[in-house]
């Protein structure tokens, strides 16, 4: 058991952001759908064309722009 800590975060932020490219998420809204990909926040995904917002409880917002 001699794991460098280093080593361990390192290869956890690669994971992170991988998973972050692999799981992105495209807009619902029928005016974006596939193709528009909801921006990542660090408490909600929000889309930049149509204004939806989808918070990281499970709640979802729309903004009218
Ligand atoms: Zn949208």
């Amino acid at each position: 058991m001699s794991d460098s800590p280093n080593a361990n975060s390192k290869w956890s932020k690669y994971k992170v952001e991988d998973d972050k490219l692999v799981r992105g998420e495209f807009c619902p809204d029928p005016r974006c759908g596939p193709g528009i990909f909801l921006a990542v926040h660090k408490d909600r995904k929000s889309c930049g064309k149509c204004g939806y917002t989808l918070l990281n409880d499970g709640k979802e917002a729309h903004k009218n722009f």
